[in-house]
């Protein structure tokens, strides 16, 4: 399969997965594999002197491990962990105070969308929503007071593509001091690296992709500034929001395939979305891999291709996508994504039915656009249970 246009995928990526942090030497077994530190506290030499560890909130020998190979394959100096991704973007708008203003993608994450309208907002803190496919409407939206912009690339259910370096370099010719956060939950590092356009803070939410074995749930920070670095520290300490040691192990081990999970993804989403564009109840496809997508340019020109997730509408209503939905055998009828298992939702009933009718409807959120996430099964089954999934709807 060719590259299809898209940025060269970074060499050494698979190794810094499989060695960074992962020195055998800092334990005194000498363990290949990092072991799983459950211990709470750790024990001091003298009163308030300490070896590196005081007690597990603070600090943890297996989530430092882990720590430090996220921050590397997002080519990032720090990283930190947190109980959830949704944990994660509570940490960060912690950095910021009352009067504060924070600019986000117009169609973001739902959890993320509740979090800033129903809990940040009481804390008076303020946010607007925009649409970053149309970088020229930063400006207007700028305030004195804008302090964060949390971009979210490829967006869901629609796979919108926001063009990162450009967002940056516009958000930083204001006002240099504006924090550029993008979630980048959706492609993993091995896809898109933000910090490499402009970007000053990655979040994950790592229960997805990066995990990729939908058996953890655990969010993710990676950055740079060292000053940003001690304050969102402190805030993973103060506010408490850390994951387990068990969590942090599984996650460590996941990021050992997770260039070979990427690529599989890659092949088998553009696969079925290429056999889904020539059926004839298929009346659109939201797949950044097709060169038909509307942000195809921006696409390749920051990420290395494309994960398993994308939607498509098709000519039915509600009945045919309940059909459909319950038709399907090896794709498994769940919300979220990211898993080695396919899974196939209706974002209008399920994971988005907390977005307001009005907004989802000019979202084009309707019954007859499902979303896939693309697993690691044979092609050939997929593509098959979708042949007779659509056989069962639309009899
Ligand atoms: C799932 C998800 C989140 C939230 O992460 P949790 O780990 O479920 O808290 C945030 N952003 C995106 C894009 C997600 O898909």
């Amino acid at each position: 399969m060719a590259d299809q246009g898209f940025l060269k995928q970074k060499p050494g990526f698979a190794t810094i997965a499989i060695h960074v942090g992962q020195d055998p030497d800092k334990w005194n077994s000498a363990a290949v594999v990092p072991p799983i530190v459950t211990s709470t506290t750790f024990k001091q030499p003298a009163p308030a002197e300490h070896t590196g560890f005081e007690y597990g909130r603070s600090g943890n020998p297996t989530r430092n491990t882990l720590e430090e190979c996220l921050a590397a394959l997002d080519g990032g100096k720090y990283g930190l962990t947190f109980a959830s991704g949704l944990g994660a973007t509570t940490s960060i708008v912690g950095l910021l105070s009352k009067g504060d203003h924070i600019i986000s993608t117009d169609d973001v994450y739902g959890g993320t969308n509740r979090l800033f309208r129903q809990v940040v907002e009481r804390f008076g803190i303020e946010i607007s929503f925009l649409d970053f496919t149309k970088p020229e409407l930063i400006d207007k939206s700028i305030r004195k007071t804008t302090k964060m912009i949390w971009i979210e690339t490829p967006t869901n259910p629609n796979l919108k593509v926001a063009d990162i370096a450009e967002i940056s370099k516009k958000v930083k010719s204001h006002n240099k001091d504006i924090m550029v956060v993008v979630d980048n939950t959706f492609l993993t590092s091995y896809l898109q690296r933000p910090l490499e356009h402009g970007a000053d803070m990655v979040v994950y939410s790592l229960t997805k992709y990066m995990n990729g074995h939908s058996d953890v749930i655990m969010g993710a920070a990676i950055l740079n500034d060292s000053e940003i670095e001690k304050k969102l520290r402190f805030l993973q300490n103060a506010m408490g929001i850390v994951p387990s040691p068990i969590d942090c192990y599984l996650v460590n081990r996941s990021l050992k395939t997770l260039a070979l999970r990427m690529e599989q993804h890659k092949k088998s989403s553009l696969l079925v979305a290429e056999w889904l564009l020539k059926q004839p109840k298929v009346v659109e496809i939201y797949h950044p891999g097709l060169p038909s997508h509307p942000q195809y340019d921006i696409a390749c020109k920051q990420m290395s291709g494309h994960s398993g997730v994308f939607s498509f509408r098709h000519s039915g209503g509600l009945k045919e996508s309940r059909k459909f939905l319950s038709s399907l055998k090896v794709f498994t009828l769940a919300e979220s994504l990211g898993g080695y298992e396919s899974l196939a939702e209706l974002p209008s009933v399920m994971t988005h039915a907390s977005v307001p009718a009005a907004q989802r409807e000019e979202l084009g959120i309707t019954d007859s656009l499902l979303r896939l996430s693309v697993g690691l099964e044979d092609t050939e089954d997929l593509i098959a249970d979708l042949d007779q999934a659509f056989a069962a709807a639309f009899q």
